[in-house]
């Protein structure tokens, strides 16, 4: 998936952890969230040459092309997750959570796409939850249709949490 759907997933994922703690969306606290989301959220992709994240994070992407990590490897894995999990202990546990679940969005959503993401790096196996035919292509019309499925959920979270009971169902 391209790295604004990433981001749109990420966002998403930072809204639903600060829900989860009672945060108010129009908070500081929500705004510090949302950025760390949005950030975390398509970081799996610095393994990516040429990526945004590849670029801003110069050093680490050369480490790992380097240590030649190809992509939707190691840093989509559920290995490295658990690596993070450990690096990130000290931060304070909402962001910590914010952090850890926007970053495991990047992998979740890839399982969508054709190529399939290596989630069990060491291992060989390449996990795809759809069959190719109905997969999402990376800058598809389905993959830009399921990012304003993600921009919507977005909307639709802060609205509802902005108390307007109409956006309820
Ligand atoms: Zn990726």
């Amino acid at each position: 998936m391209l790295q604004p759907t990433h981001g749109a997933a990420g966002v998403l994922a930072a809204e639903l952890v600060l829900l989860q703690y009672n945060v108010s969306l129009l908070s500081w606290e929500a705004a510090a969230g949302v950025l760390i989301g949005c950030v975390a959220g398509p970081l799996a992709d610095i393994d990516k040459q040429g990526s945004i994240m590849a670029k801003i994070f110069f050093p680490v992407s050369a480490l790992l092309r380097l240590l030649k990590i190809k992509h939707r490897t190691f840093t989509h894995s559920l290995a490295f997750l658990l690596v993070l999990g450990v690096l990130a202990i000290p931060m304070p546990p909402l962001y910590y959570w914010i952090f850890l679940a926007a970053y495991a969005s990047h992998p979740l959503i890839d399982l969508f796409n054709e190529q399939g993401v290596r989630l069990l790096w060491p291992l060989k196996l390449k996990i795809r939850l759809l069959p190719r035919m109905i997969a999402v292509d990376t800058g598809s019309t389905a993959e830009m249709i399921f990012r304003w499925l993600l921009i919507a959920a977005c909307v639709w979270l802060l609205l509802l949490d902005a108390g307007f009971a109409a956006f309820t169902f």
